[in-house]
């Protein structure tokens, strides 16, 4: 046997092959990749990693691929930026922004989507789709197009017009779905069971999930193989929030790092916070939100279905999970453009009004080593922003009429 073990259940602990297949048969829990962790501790460098491809498949040795992968398409390993600006503002000392937004198509989902599509390619499937909110569609759309394979996209009928756009100019068949990501997420399901299609969030979910642990590997190899003290990630499914768990408790299982706690606090937006919800109540049981209503369209899945595991996480590591209002979400993107000259969609700007509530309560400490992760580009959910920005100053094309603008309409200036 290799590396990878095979599937196992997280709830009986059963063991599965490596097939096609995400749940349990025996008691519904999900599925999810096992590995020999003592054979890669024994193969495994921080030399081989750092001569490795400068993309997510630098961890390979902890992804669940056979094959070397095709990396002319550079997925991951994005920046790491020191925010002291930001930070300032906050009144945190050491704060770092991951900055996601920069990859093929602009969220972290090409890294999911990444792992995906190199599995639906050992398994021989000629058709991959998924349920989206949106980013995902895009880098599915992204990925089946570079590989030549039929792709379809789901998505709720009501997201933004420029994720439409941003997943159709892939030419992959869009279809959107009248309701909720929940109820298309379930047509999937049934979908998923009647054509032999790679769903990559349905039957492929064990492996297309391990694909953001690779946003934990890279911040403790860009940290100098250390790890964070706190990290803030935004909650969708959860899974994000979970990997990032596993990527870091991983890499003290193979020898990577030096084992050291990390608390882990989750963000939501407040018109679709089932989990920090739950957090608030005290309880592991999630209440699904039925009619998820926030401008963070990519984060509204009113039933998550990691948001149990996402309540351990984060009670046992010690963190927090906060829900923001609307308001504060166009101020956390206003605040990360102004002070770090980063553009977050929505998602980025639930990760930053989270980050300045959990800051201001004293959850995230000032002396913490702290990492935001910005998960998606704010040139996907322009509209947010409409009418929250000062207009521009409206001149002739004379000095006289410039010169008579500033004076009057911007003091910043005069
Ligand atoms: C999908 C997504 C998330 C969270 O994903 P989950 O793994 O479902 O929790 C966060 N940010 C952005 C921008 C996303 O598109
Ligand atoms: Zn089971």
């Amino acid at each position: 046997m290799g590396r990878i073990r095979g599937l196992t259940c997280r709830e009986c602990k059963r063991a599965y092959p490596l097939t096609p297949t995400h749940v349990c048969e025996f008691c519904f829990g999900p599925l999810e990749v096992e590995y020999d962790y003592e054979r890669i501790r024994a193969g495994t460098s921080r030399e081989r990693v750092a001569a490795g491809p400068l993309s997510l498949w630098r961890y390979r040795d902890l992804l669940p691929v056979e094959r070397g992968e095709d990396d002319s398409w550079r997925v991951g390993f994005t920046p790491l930026q020191r925010a002291d600006n930001l930070g300032r503002a906050l009144g945190l000392r050491e704060l770092y922004v991951k900055n996601d937004s920069v990859n093929p198509t602009f969220s972290f989902k090409d890294r999911v989507v990444a792992v995906a599509i190199a599995k639906a390619k050992e398994f021989g499937f000629d058709t991959i789709a998924c349920a989206s909110t949106g980013n995902l569609a895009a880098a599915v759309a992204a990925a089946g197009a570079k590989a030549g394979l039929r792709t379809f996209v789901f998505v709720p009928y009501d997201i933004e017009q420029s994720k439409i756009v941003n997943a159709a100019v892939y030419g992959a068949q869009i279809v959107a779905v009248k309701g909720t990501y929940d109820e298309l997420n379930r047509l999937c399901s049934e979908i998923a069971d009647r054509q032999r299609w790679a769903f990559f969030n349905i039957n492929l979910r064990p492996y297309y999930s391990e694909g953001s642990k690779s946003l934990a590997f890279e911040v403790a190899e860009q940290l100098g193989w250390r790890l964070p003290d706190h990290v803030v990630v935004p909650i969708a499914s959860g899974s994000l929030l979970t990997k990032i768990a596993k990527g870091f408790r991983e890499l003290e299982k193979v020898g990577l790092v030096e084992p050291k706690p990390v608390r882990i606090s989750g963000a939501q937006p407040a018109g679709c916070a089932p989990v920090a919800q739950a957090f608030a109540a005290g309880t592991l049981n999630v209440r699904p939100v039925r009619h998820p209503n926030t401008i963070a369209k990519s984060l509204a899945i009113g039933n998550p279905a990691d948001g149990y595991y996402v309540l351990q996480v984060v009670k046992q590591t010690g963190g927090a999970i906060a829900a923001v209002e609307e308001e504060e979400i166009v101020a956390g993107m206003r605040l990360l453009a102004q002070s770090e000259g980063i553009f977050t969609e929505t998602a980025g700007g639930v990760t930053v009004a989270t980050l300045k509530r959990l800051a201001e309560r004293g959850v995230v400490r000032p002396d913490e080593l702290t990492v935001a992760y910005v998960t998606g580009n704010g040139l996907k959910t322009q509209e947010a922003l409409y009418g929250h920005l000062s207009a521009p100053l409206s001149v002739e094309p004379t000095v006289e009429s410039f010169e008579e603008a500033i004076a009057n309409h911007a003091p910043a200036y005069a």
